[in-house]
Formats: C-alpha cells, sequence, structure tokens
C-alpha cells in the first residue's frame, strides 16, 4: 500500500465562479493547515472554472485537473479542450473514460486510451476510469468487464509517474451504494494483478483510487483497504467539510 493516498474531487458539471473559488480556497487553507499531510489532493473543477480555481490554489499544495480531454492537442473539434490546453492552464491532472462520459458520450476503451496518450503526451497523468455495470456484476461479468477495460483503455505510454486507475462500480456512482470493503478488496487485487501485467514500467506502483459514493463516514475504512491508494469522489467533493473529513481520513 502506498503511503501518501490520492484524494481527487470530480465536481461534474456543478458550481458557479464564487463558490468554486470559495471552496476551492476554503481546501487549500485546510490542506496547509494539516500537519502531516498523508495525502494529495486535486479538484477537478468544470472547464470554465480552472483558471480561476488556479488562481486561488496559487502557492498551496492542491493541484488542480480536468474531467476530460481531447485524442488531439488542438484543430477542429469545436468544444473539446486539449490536455496541452489543460496543462497551459497549470493542470496536472485530467480525468478519462468516466463512466458519464462512456455512458453519455459513447466513449469506448480504444478512444479513453487515446485521450490517456494524449494527456501523458501533454504532461499530465491520467486518471482513467473502469468499473461494470449493476447488471454486468448481477451476471458475474464485473472481473472479466474491468479486466476488458484495462487492457484496452491503458496505453503502452502508462507508467507509474503518469498514470492512475480508478475503479468506480457504475451502479455506485452518485447512488449512496459504496460496494462492500470486500468487493473493493477482491476488485483492487484483480486490478492490481492486471495493471502490473500490462504496465511493465511500475506497474505494481500505478494508484489505484476506488470512486462510488464516498463520504466522510466511510471514507476510513476504504483508504485502508489493500490496494486502495486513493479515492475518487464526486458529490461529496461539493461540500469543503465533507472532502477535507475524506482526505484527512487518510492518516492512520
Ligand atoms: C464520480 O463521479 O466519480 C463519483 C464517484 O461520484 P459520487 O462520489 O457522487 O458517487
Amino acid at each position: 500500500m502506498s503511503a501518501t493516498k490520492l484524494i481527487v474531487g470530480n465536481w461534474k458539471m456543478n458550481g458557479l465562479l464564487a463558490d468554486s473559488k470559495a471552496r476551492a480556497q476554503q481546501l487549500g487553507s485546510a490542506v496547509a493547515a494539516t500537519k502531516d499531510a498523508v495525502f494529495d489532493m486535486v479538484l477537478c473543477p468544470p472547464a470554465t472554472m480552472i483558471g480561476a480555481v488556479i488562481d486561488v490554489l496559487a502557492g498551496s499544495s492542491v493541484q488542480c485537473g480536468g474531467q476530460d480531454c481531447h485524442t488531439e492537442p488542438s484543430g477542429a473539434y469545436t468544444g473539446n479542450i486539449s490536455a496541452a490546453m489543460l496543462k497551459d492552464m497549470g493542470c496536472t491532472h485530467v480525468i478519462v473514460g468516466h463512466s458519464e462520459r462512456r455512458q453519455y458520450h459513447a466513449e469506448t476503451n480504444s478512444l479513453i486510451a487515446a485521450k490517456a496518450a494524449a494527456a501523458h503526451a501533454a504532461g499530465l497523468v491520467a486518471i482513467i476510469c473502469v468499473g461494470e455495470t449493476d447488471a454486468e456484476r448481477t451476471a458475474g461479468q464485473a472481473d472479466s468487464v474491468v479486466a476488458a477495460q484495462l487492457a484496452e483503455s491503458i496505453p503502452l505510454s502508462a507508467t507509474s509517474e503518469n498514470t492512475a486507475v480508478a475503479y468506480e462500480p457504475v451502479w455506485a456512482i452518485g447512488t449512496g451504494k459504496t460496494a462492500s470493503a470486500d468487493d473493493i478488496r477482491q476488485m483492487h487485487a484483480h486490478i492490481r494483478a492486471k495493471v502490473s501485467e500490462k504496465v511493465t514500467s511500475g506497474g505494481a506502483q500505478i494508484k489505484l483510487l476506488y470512486g462510488g459514493s464516498v463520504k466522510a463516514a466511510n471514507a476510513a475504512e476504504i483508504l485502508h483497504i489493500a490496494h486502495v491508494d486513493g479515492v475518487l469522489v464526486g458529490g461529496a467533493s461539493l461540500a469543503a467539510d465533507d472532502f477535507i473529513a475524506i482526505a484527512k481520513a487518510s492518516a492512520g
């Protein structure tokens, strides 16, 4: 288990400038006041707020990431944002392959691998999301679905430095249903084995995050399961007090 946990907040399509800046400010101050920090925090605001959030976080250890990127560095792709643009803004990370992108934008594993490779080329850490649906779990296919997503969504450029993998069972995202500790333990061991096979350059050190209805009340248990190196948090990352409580649960 890695000592420093990676705590990522995915704000999704929520917030306007004033409340986003206030939340970032509160988190930056709370992290600065935390002694013996055993976590790294990354905030992923909507793209329109990234510049303002980065300005607020100046001098703080809290980092900023995008929620998605295009496969190309520039070009005629109206409405899209490239990894190079995120890097240029000051981002350090980008989420790719979130289940909401897979579901609402029909993103495939191969597209996600290309986005992750673009993130690597731009100097960003790609947080590659995988996870089975409720129907797939019920059918006993969770392991095989996740194995296929890992095999096809992680590009050859992945290393322990430029990649994290987030296991987010689709049925646990935004539903209040969290996977059981045993399910997380079993799946993270499975993911560790597959990632170690696939990524010859430090696969055993790639940070594996859990995501799906993580909150202050369950964070400590989840963060101390073997092969859980951090969490990707949606809803609870929109309240600074809750999110800092989740991050502090990394200790111990
Ligand atoms: C997410 O969107 O990545 C997520 C895990 O959401 P929530 O924490 O709200 O389930």
